[in-house]
C-alpha cells in the first residue's frame, strides 16, 4: 500500500490513479461532504464514472448493495473515497464484494485507512472481518480537506486514534515497532488538538493529527484491541451511540483500569501526554476542549447498563487484566456518570 502525505497532495491523485492502470472510478463520499469530495476529485472529470454521496454511518447494507449496482452499471475499476471511517467503510465493502481498488482520501482521523477490518450492517447487525482485500491500495493525507472539519469532530476522532494507540500499546501481540508508532501517535495527535482548537485551518496542526491518525491507524491494523474497543463496539453497534465521541468518553476509564496493570505502557503514556496521571490528562483535554464527557450525554439509559455489561462480557477478548462483570459494571457506571477515572 502506497501512503502520500502533505497540503495539496490530492493534486496527486491522477498520477496515482494512473499507478494502478485505473481508467473509470467512483467517487463516494457522505451526502454532508459531496462538496470536499468533488473538489478533492475535481481534476480528475474524465476518470469519473460515477459519485456517490451515500456513505452512511456503519455501512449499512442497503447502501452497499446501491452503490455496488452503481459501480456495476458503470464498469468502474477504482473507487477514491474521500471521507471519514464511514466513506472509507463504505469503500472497503465494496471492495470485498468486487474487484474495485480503492483509493483513500481521509478526512478524520478514524484510521480506518490503515486497516484491514470491515464492517457492514444487515438487520441491526454489525459484522466484522479482516481482508486485505479491503485494505486501501493508496491513502492520500491532505490536510487542506480536514480543516472544515467541526471542533467536536476533530477532537473526538483524534481520541479515536488516542485509543488505537494505547490499546496498541498493551496489545498482546505488540512490537518495538507498534509501541513506537503508538507512542508517536499519542504525542502528535495530544500536541495538536490544542493547535486545533485556536485555529482550525492551521496546517501545521491539521498536519500533525494526520500523522498521528496515520500511526494509529496502522497500530489498529496491526494488533489486537482489548476493553475498550469492545465496549465501544457494544455501545455502537446495540446502542447506536456515535463512534468517535464514545471513544473519547469511554477511554479514560479503561485506561485507569488497565494501566496499573501494564506499567510500561502507563510509563510510555506518562511521558508522551506529559502528566503523572493520563487517563486524567485525557479526560481534562477532552472536556476543555468542549467534549460530552459521559454516557448520559449520548443518549445511553441508566437502565441499559446491565446489557451493556452483559454483551461487553458475553464473548472473550484480550486484556492485559482480568475483568470481572462486578469491575465492568463499575467502569461502565463510572463512564455513564461522567466522573473522574477511579484508581483501581
Ligand atoms: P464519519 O466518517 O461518520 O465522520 C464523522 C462526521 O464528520 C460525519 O458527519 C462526516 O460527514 C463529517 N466529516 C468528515 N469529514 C469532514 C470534513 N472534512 N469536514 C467536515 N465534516 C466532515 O466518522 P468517523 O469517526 O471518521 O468514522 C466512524 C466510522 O468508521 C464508524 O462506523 C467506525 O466503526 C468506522 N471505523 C472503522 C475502522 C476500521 O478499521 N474498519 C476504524 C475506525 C473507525
Amino acid at each position: 500500500m502506497r501512503v502520500v502525505f502533505g497540503a495539496s497532495s490530492t493534486d496527486l491523485l491522477r498520477q496515482e490513479i494512473a499507478s494502478f492502470g485505473l481508467s473509470r472510478v467512483l467517487v463516494i463520499s457522505t451526502p454532508g461532504q459531496v462538496d470536499v469530495a468533488m473538489r478533492a476529485t475535481a481534476q480528475l472529470d474524465d476518470l469519473v464514472v460515477g459519485v456517490a454521496a451515500e456513505a452512511r454511518m456503519h455501512v449499512p447494507i442497503e447502501v452497499v448493495d446501491k452503490v455496488a449496482a452503481l459501480s456495476d452499471s458503470t464498469s468502474a475499476d477504482g473507487c477514491v473515497a474521500v471521507g471519514g471511517g464511514s466513506t472509507i467503510g463504505l469503500g472497503k465493502a465494496l471492495a470485498l464484494r468486487g474487484d474495485l481498488t480503492i483509493i483513500a482520501v481521509p478526512t478524520t482521523y478514524s484510521g480506518s485507512e490503515m486497516t484491514p477490518i470491515w464492517g457492514v450492517t444487515e438487520g441491526g447487525e454489525k459484522k466484522t472481518g479482516r481482508d486485505i482485500r479491503v485494505l486501501p491500495r493508496s491513502v492520500i493525507y491532505d490536510p487542506l480537506l480536514s480543516c472544515g472539519l467541526p471542533l467536536s469532530v476533530s477532537v473526538s476522532s483524534g481520541l479515536n486514534a488516542v485509543a488505537h494507540a494505547v490499546e496498541a500499546l498493551y496489545a498482546p501481540d505488540a512490537s518495538p515497532i507498534t509501541t513506537l508508532m503508538a507512542d508517536e501517535a499519542t504525542r502528535s495527535m495530544a500536541a495538536a488538538l490544542p493547535g486545533i482548537a485556536k485555529d482550525a485551518g492551521d496546517i501545521s496542526s491539521r498536519s500533525r493529527a494526520l500523522y498521528a491518525a496515520w500511526l494509529a491507524g496502522s497500530c489498529l491494523g496491526s494488533t489486537t484491541m482489548s476493553l475498550h474497543h469492545k465496549l465501544c463496539h457494544v455501545l455502537g453497534g446495540t446502542f447506536s451511540l456515535p463512534h468517535s465521541v464514545t471513544h473519547a468518553v469511554v477511554l479514560p476509564h479503561v485506561m485507569a483500569y488497565n494501566l496499573p496493570a501494564t506499567p510500561a505502557a502507563a510509563e510510555l503514556l506518562q511521558r508522551a501526554l506529559g502528566a503523572e496521571a493520563p487517563a486524567e490528562a485525557l479526560q481534562s483535554l477532552a472536556a476543555r476542549l468542549g467534549l460530552p464527557t459521559s454516557l448520559q450525554e449520548l443518549g445511553l439509559r441508566e437502565a441499559d447498563l446491565d446489557r451493556v455489561v452483559e454483551l461487553a462480557a458475553k464473548a472473550p477478548y484480550a486484556n492485559p487484566r482480568d475483568v470481572s462483570r462486578h469491575d465492568l459494571r463499575a467502569l461502565v457506571d463510572d463512564a455513564w456518570r461522567g466522573v473522574r477515572p477511579r484508581q483501581w
